[in-house]
Parts: C-alpha cells; sequence; structure tokens
C-alpha cells in the first residue's frame, strides 16, 4: 500500500459461511504489517454493491463470490484487461476520487481466478493434453482460458449444454457438453478434471457434479475449485479409484495474494 493508514476490506457474496478469506488476508495484512481489517459482506441482491462504498467509508477493495462474479458486471465503471475477457470479476477497487456510475466513488473489476489457477499448475507438467471443466459460469471460464494458455484442448461439461463463449486470443469457442456425454472414450483420452461448480461446497458436502463416478481412471487428475470441505465428495471418488485429487485451496491463496497485488500496485498505475 502507497500509505500506512487503516484500510477495509471484504468479501462480496450470498452466504460466506464457508469462506477463508478473512484468514488468508489476516495473514497478508500480517506479512507486510498492514492495519486492515477484513469483513465478510453477505448480499442477497447483487444491486447492494453500489450501498457499499458508502456503508464502508474506510472499505478501499472487495473480492466476489459466488454467485455474483458475473452478474456485477453492469455496476462497474472499469475493467482490467483480464476480467472483460472472462467476463466474470472475483476484485473490485473503490475509487474514491472520481464520480461514477453508482455515485461519488468508481468500482474497478478485476479477475485473479485465472492468474490463481495458472500458479496452482506449477506443480503440475502440463504442457497440451485434454481438460474436461464441470459447470459453465465465472470459475469455468477463467480456468478454461488459464487451461488454454498451457496448450490443452478444453471441454465444458454443463448441465444444460449451450453456447459458450470466451473473449480470449488462443480460441474465441469451447464445445460443450452434457454430462451423459461423458464415456470411457472421453475419458480415456482426458488428463485433467476440473470441478468449477458449487457441489459439494460446505455445507452440501454429500453433494457432487453429476460425473459418471464408475468411468473414473485413475491416469486422471481429479482438480476441485471447492476448498472447504478439504476433501470434497469430488476428490473423495477420485481417490477411491486411485487417481490423483486435489482441492482449491492453493488456487484461493494465490488469487488472494494476487487480489492484494492488485489493491496495492494500483494506487501507483492508476491513469
Ligand atoms: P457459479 O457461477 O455459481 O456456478 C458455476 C456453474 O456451476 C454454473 O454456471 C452451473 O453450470 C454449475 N452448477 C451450479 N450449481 C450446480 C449444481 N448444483 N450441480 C452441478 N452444476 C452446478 O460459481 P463460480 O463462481 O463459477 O464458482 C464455481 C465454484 O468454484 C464454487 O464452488 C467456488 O467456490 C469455486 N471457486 C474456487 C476458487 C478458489 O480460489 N479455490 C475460485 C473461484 C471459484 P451449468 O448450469 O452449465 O451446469
Amino acid at each position: 500500500m502507497v500509505d500506512s493508514g487503516y484500510r477495509e476490506f471484504g468479501l462480496v457474496g450470498r452466504k460466506l459461511g464457508h469462506s477463508m478469506s478473512p484468514e488468508l488476508f489476516r495473514s497478508i495484512f500480517k506479512k507486510y504489517d498492514v492495519r486492515a481489517a477484513y469483513h465478510l459482506l453477505e448480499m442477497e441482491r447483487i444491486d447492494e454493491v453500489c450501498l457499499l462504498p458508502l456503508r464502508y467509508p474506510l472499505l478501499y477493495g472487495f473480492n466476489v463470490t459466488v454467485p455474483y462474479k458475473e452478474s456485477i458486471l453492469p455496476y462497474l465503471d472499469n475493467l482490467s484487461d483480464v476480467a472483460r475477457e472472462i467476463e466474470a470479476v472475483n476484485t473490485v477497487y473503490i475509487d474514491r476520487t472520481r464520480n461514477g456510475k453508482n455515485g461519488a466513488f468508481q468500482l474497478w473489476g478485476h479477475n485473479t481466478d485465472y492468474s490463481g489457477f495458472l500458479h496452482s499448475l506449477d506443480n503440475f507438467e502440463i504442457n497440451g493434453g485434454k481438460a474436461l471443466v464441470l459447470g459453465s459460469g465465472g470459475a469455468s471460464r477463467a480456468v478454461s482460458k488459464a487451461l488454454l494458455s498451457k496448450k490443452m484442448d478444453v471441454m465444458i461439461v454443463s448441465r444444460t449444454p449451450h453456447p459458450y463463449h470466451i473473449n480470449c486470443n488462443e480460441k474465441s469457442s469451447i464445445p460443450v457438453i452434457s454430462y451423459l456425454q461423458i464415456d470411457k472414450v472421453l475419458l480415456n483420452d482426458t488428463d485433467i478434471v476440473i470441478n468449477a461448480t458449487p457441489a459439494g461446497m460446505w455445507p452440501e458436502v454429500e453433494s457432487g457434479p453429476p460425473f459418471p463416478w464408475h468411468l473414473i481412471d485413475k491416469h486422471i487428475i481429479f482438480y476441485d475449485l471447492i476448498y472447504n470441505p478439504r476433501i470434497t465428495l469430488f476428490m473423495r471418488k477420485a481417490l477411491e479409484q486411485g487417481a490423483t485429487a486435489m482441492n482449491g485451496l492453493r488456487m484461493l491463496e494465490y488469487q488472494a495474494f494476487d487480489a492484494w497485488n492488485f489493491w496495492s500496485a494500483i494506487q501507483t498505475n492508476k491513469p
């Protein structure tokens, strides 16, 4: 941060009982010796976001989670390139020096799910291969863009397949299939399956995406973006068949750290 004044940050979402963000950000504040607080800001409707800068005069920025990463877009004044490409935002900076569409401040949107996911793959040697991404929301788009940048062939799996567009240079559209189209032949050829749906997240820990579990093969990496619980049903099914499974904790840490860097850098880089 440029000055050492006390600041507030927060997380906007509908139900936030599962969130580890306050804990994570407290450790970031401690590491950088910053006087700051991090609030959970539950909202029934996304239009309440316009009131946040007024309700919290010291709020400097906030993260955004399920289900608002896309519905927040109309309330933002600026978007970073990556947020524009992914059409989803998980990090917002409040610029109180300019008027914007919601009042005497501007909201600047950014996406660190993309960079957070990309960093989380560092331990895997991924270059090419095939990926199935379950779900077609904001996290799915961030993950798909990251996988395309790793030269992977990506397929989205949706409960209601529909044309899927991703505004990035690597490819303009990604095939979308239904869960019923997942078969042995497809999985033989698949290197990684990513759960980018909220199915299985606390407290609904005994649920999961409608994946054909009996077809799991142990050569596939099963990556759940969910981090609470630490071992989801999706991961359990994979581990039971001898496959590799990981949760979303590393991604969470990286995306939080990247959000912090965005907020920290913005003062100096503001046009
Ligand atoms: P979202 O927009 O609410 O949902 C993503 C997609 O999941 C939906 O578009 C839907 O796609 C599918 N879906 C929703 N409910 C489902 C259900 N009950 N069963 C099967 N599919 C369902 O959420 P998101 O923001 O993209 O986030 C998705 C997940 O990733 C959440 O659990 C979130 O916590 C996690 N996440 C983790 C991190 C991290 O740092 N670890 C970062 C970002 C997100 P279809 O309708 O096409 O099936």
